[in-house]
């Protein structure tokens, strides 16, 4: 069973949530604790400056203390009594108590023992104060045990306690105003986030919305906001790019398939003709004969015409399958000019191949001769009588030119980027009449491609043409390493 999944949007609140809730929720409670322990830690100091203070106190005193435990503590500071609920009491100690080494009770605010005599007895031993929480009487009490010596040698400890109310409340009203400031946090993101996609997303929606309004019909629509200055501006620009690309594939491919029934219907119409009129009465032998030859020459355009389709077909669609040889180009060029001879003399054109080195290129020799056929076919076609057509091969470092020079009718500068284009000529009459299909250049340039190279032409009116065909050469084989 497959999952629905959120959209992007609710997937986009529940992260914020996710994310920035996770942290208010984690840094509330470390919030609340280094709170709690920087109150302790400030209560031990004052702890530890009052107990101090006291001690100094007592000392300073010119009289002794009277020994008697039940003496309330005169000779130290008053302590706050623990009925006190005065905020400003609450800092003062709540309990004071002096004791010597033996533990006996030399003055206090009633109490006739220590309150905590563990830490008492810490403090003797280490000298050191220590510290202790006491239940007492109906609170908390912190308490230290401060070591001290007197006058005269006497180790004694003074114990003083102090209320955790101040901590507590402290704390409380800081757990308080944490809980109402997470609260407004999160009720802030929920809204904040919430608005915040939603308007994000308004555009994209609205670019989903004109986009499903296109269709194959409306290729030439455009969508606005492509000016804003944001992600959703990109998204536009790029879509209508997207939607130009779209509309010149379309219109070409339109323009090929009319391009191709124009193509296909000339060459019918001449063969329905020719027989229609053949067979309106009785012909001689050598009539029946003419016609059949002149019928075989359609018949042969359309065959030739068929296989060009085929191949641009098969290498658009990426199913042509190439071969991969080394190919000796001077070799496969002399063979080309051999085969166009024949067609050169009967203009009085003088074909020249000019190739002063071999050189090797990876490909496939059938359709590399092709494309240097094309293009010797087409001089030959577009050079006037007694005209010349030099073919040259040359190598510059790691790829290899052919070029075919024609000194013949040129071609104006307004056709040239078009003529590789399928069915394009740039005299469509005069390239019938000889036969052209109007795909040979195309051929060649797919040709080219599929090599890694590719092909290009210069030419002046009047003056003639020339077409550059660009391949990487085949690398020699890497020199083995001996070993041994
Ligand atoms: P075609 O079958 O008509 O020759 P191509 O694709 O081979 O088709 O050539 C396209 C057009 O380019 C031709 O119709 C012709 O007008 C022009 N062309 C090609 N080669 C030459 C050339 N060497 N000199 C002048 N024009 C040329």
């Amino acid at each position: 069973m497959s999952r629905r999944r959120l959209s992007l949007r609710a997937r986009l609140l529940t992260l914020q949530l996710v994310v920035f809730g996770s942290f208010l929720l984690l840094a509330s409670p470390v919030t609340y604790f280094i709170m709690s322990r920087t109150l302790e830690d400030d209560r031990d100091e004052y702890l530890t400056s009052m107990a101090r203070h006291v001690s100094k106190e007592y000392l300073a005193k010119d009289e002794n203390v009277p020994p008697s435990p039940s003496l309330p503590a005169r000779c130290l500071c008053d302590p706050v009594p623990p009925s006190s609920t005065d905020p400003e009491a609450m800092h003062w100690p709540r309990h004071l108590l002096l004791c010597d080494e033996s533990g006996e009770v030399l003055c206090s605010d009633g109490e006739t023992a220590a309150l905590a005599p563990q830490a008492v007895q810490q403090a003797l031993q280490t000298n050191l104060p220590a510290f202790a929480d006491v239940r007492w009487p109906a609170e908390f009490l912190r308490i230290i045990a401060w070591p001290f010596q007197d006058p005269n040698g006497r180790v004694l400890v003074m114990e003083v306690g102090c209320s955790y109310r101040v901590i507590e409340g402290a704390l409380r009203k800081g757990f308080i105003l944490m809980a109402v400031i997470d609260a407004a946090a999160l009720l802030f993101l929920i809204t904040g986030s919430y608005l915040l996609t939603r308007n994000a997303f308004v555009p994209i929606d609205q670019i989903v919305r004109r986009v499903e309004q296109i269709d194959e019909d409306r290729l030439e629509e455009r969508l606005p906001m492509e000016s804003r200055d944001d992600e959703a501006g990109r998204l536009v620009a790029v879509i209508n790019r997207m939607l130009e690309r779209l509309e010149r594939a379309f219109e070409a491919q339109s323009r090929f398939s009319s391009d191709v029934a124009h193509e296909i219907r000339s060459p019918l119409t001449a063969l329905r003709g020719m027989m229609e009129v053949t067979l309106r009465k009785e012909r001689s032998t050598e009539e029946y004969r003419n016609v059949m030859q002149e019928n075989l020459e359609e018949v042969l355009r359309l065959a030739r015409l068929a296989e060009d389709l085929m191949s641009l077909a098969k290498a658009d669609a990426g199913v042509l399958q190439i071969r991969r040889v080394r190919v000796k180009l001077r070799e496969a060029l002399q063979a080309v000019l051999a085969r166009f001879k024949l067609k050169a003399d009967e203009k009085n054109i003088e074909l020249r191949l000019h190739a002063p080195e071999e050189v090797a290129v990876i490909g496939d020799p059938d359709l590399l001769g092709r494309l240097v056929e094309n293009l010797v076919d087409n001089a030959l076609i577009h050079s006037p009588q007694m005209g010349a057509v030099l073919v040259q091969l040359q190598r510059n470092e790691d790829h290899v030119t052919i070029s075919v020079d024609d000194h013949g009718t040129g071609i104006p500068p307004q056709h040239l980027s078009k003529i590789f284009d399928r069915f394009y000529r740039v005299d469509p009459a005069r390239s019938r009449e000889m036969g052209g299909s109007g795909l040979g250049l195309a051929i060649a340039q797919q040709i080219a491609r599929q090599h890694g190279g590719s092909i290009r032409v210069q030419s002046t009116v009047g003056k003639g043409s020339v077409f550059l065909v660009t391949i990487p050469v085949a690398r020699p084989p890497e020199p083995r390493m001996e070993t041994g």
